[in-house]
């Protein structure tokens, strides 16, 4: 068996893990609710990928616990329709 000719300093095993470092995930969120997703995933929360419905979130729900996810869903999106400044308007700005 190989047996290693000399002994490897702390620094240089510290400066080979270096790379094995957690490296940062790229997030965005979602354009409808909101939500912080990973690219190329559909949307955990809504089930929305590409601006059309993938994942039926609602399908796997009990009646009660439905009705309550669906008024999350719409309070989020209305919460960010609200967020989203008004488109400037040439009128408004030239009576300005
Ligand atoms: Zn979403």
């Amino acid at each position: 068996m190989a047996v290693p000719k000399q002994r490897h300093t702390k620094s240089r095993r510290n400066r080979r893990r270096s790379h094995l470092r957690l490296k940062k995930k790229n997030l965005s969120s979602c354009p409808k609710c909101g939500e912080v997703i990973l690219p190329h995933r559909a949307c955990v929360n809504c089930g929305q990928y590409n601006n059309r419905e993938v994942v039926d979130v609602l399908a796997k729900l009990e009646k009660k616990e439905r009705k309550q996810k669906e008024k999350e869903l719409e309070a989020q999106e209305e919460a960010r329709k609200e967020k989203q400044p008004e488109t400037l308007d040439p009128e408004k700005l030239s009576r300005k």
